[in-house]
């Protein structure tokens, strides 16, 4: 891994077993995030996103391939580094509301419980909570219970308890999977804000198409694998350029609009030219 990567994913597998059946969650899944990168894993339900977000997370392993997050290999961390990796390295927002934030404090006083955690103290402890605070646009809400403020505001609080600690890596499932389109739009706006602003690397998985639109490379999670990226080069036209990751026997995959527009099944025609490939419909068989 490269200093410039802060995410690196290759042939990711999960696979849960129980008694009699077994699911593979994810099946091979690579990919690479660089530093300071805003990306979104986008895909339907069940596609293996927050399965991926678990190993991410150092929360749950994998059953084979490796995954390298913040410059930590995360395959077996003793409980120690593991321990560290959590406090310092990545910040974690999730959708239920109640997992980010700790009900019968202030935010502020939840930005601070963190920073104590870590061992920051006295005025230290003051000034970053107030920095954090400004930083997610929280301010005038730092004495406020999180039952007494909004969804979005809620969430907008777990972002500036997730980056308390000045993590490297940002990591959020389905952040606004609980919100009104208004507010997810807020949220999504702030979290790219403080991605500009701090340069922390974040991943957001969800199964929001809208929040794809905002954010410029969009993966698309298919079956526990990644299929196709979008780029969008300005993020306030329309859409981008649609990528495919190759994998290393040279499969790619189409993005469904792609197939059904020109009816790609079975079979098509490649040919080379100097510059590009071409994918035409087959001719049948
Ligand atoms: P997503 O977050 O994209 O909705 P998940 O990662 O939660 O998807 O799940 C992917 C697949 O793995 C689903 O089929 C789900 O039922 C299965 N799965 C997830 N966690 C477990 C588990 N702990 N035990 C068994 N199956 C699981
Ligand atoms: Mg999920």
């Amino acid at each position: 891994m490269s200093d410039t990567e802060d995410i690196v994913c290759r042939d990711l597998v999960r696979i849960f077993r129980s008694r009699d059946v077994e699911v593979q969650a994810l099946q091979g899944l690579t990919l690479t995030v660089r530093r300071g990168e805003m990306v979104a894993v986008v895909g339907e339900s069940g596609s293996g996103k927050s399965t991926l977000l678990g190993i991410l997370s150092a929360l749950d392993e994998p059953s084979a391939g490796t995954a390298v997050v913040a410059g930590t290999d995360l395959s077996g961390l003793s409980p120690r580094r593991r321990t560290a990796f959590h406090r310092h390295a990545v910040g974690f927002v999730w959708q239920q509301t109640a997992r980010n934030l700790i009900p019968y404090l202030s935010v502020a006083q939840n930005v601070a419980a963190v920073l104590a955690v870590a061992g920051v103290r006295g005025r230290a402890r003051a000034d970053r909570t107030a920095a954090v605070l400004d930083l997610v646009g929280m301010r005038d809400h730092a004495d406020a219970l999180p039952e007494d403020l909004s969804g979005g505001l809620q969430q907008l609080a777990a972002l500036g308890v997730a980056l308390a600690n000045e993590p490297r890596v940002l990591l959020a499932d389905e952040p606004t999977g609980a919100l009104d389109r208004e507010s997810a739009r807020a949220v999504l706006a702030t979290m790219r804000a403080v991605n500009e602003a701090s340069g922390v690397t974040m991943l957001v998985v969800t199964h929001d198409e809208r929040v794809a639109a905002q954010v410029r490379r969009t993966v698309r999670i298919r079956d526990g694998r990644t299929s196709t990226e979008t780029i969008r080069d300005d993020l306030d036209t329309g859409p981008g350029e649609e990528y495919a990751v190759v994998d290393a026997a040279g499969r790619l995959q189409l993005p469904e609009s792609f197939q059904q527009a020109l009816g790609l099944h079975d079979r098509v025609r490649l040919s080379l030219h100097d510059d590009h490939v071409a994918i035409r419909p087959g001719a049948g068989r």
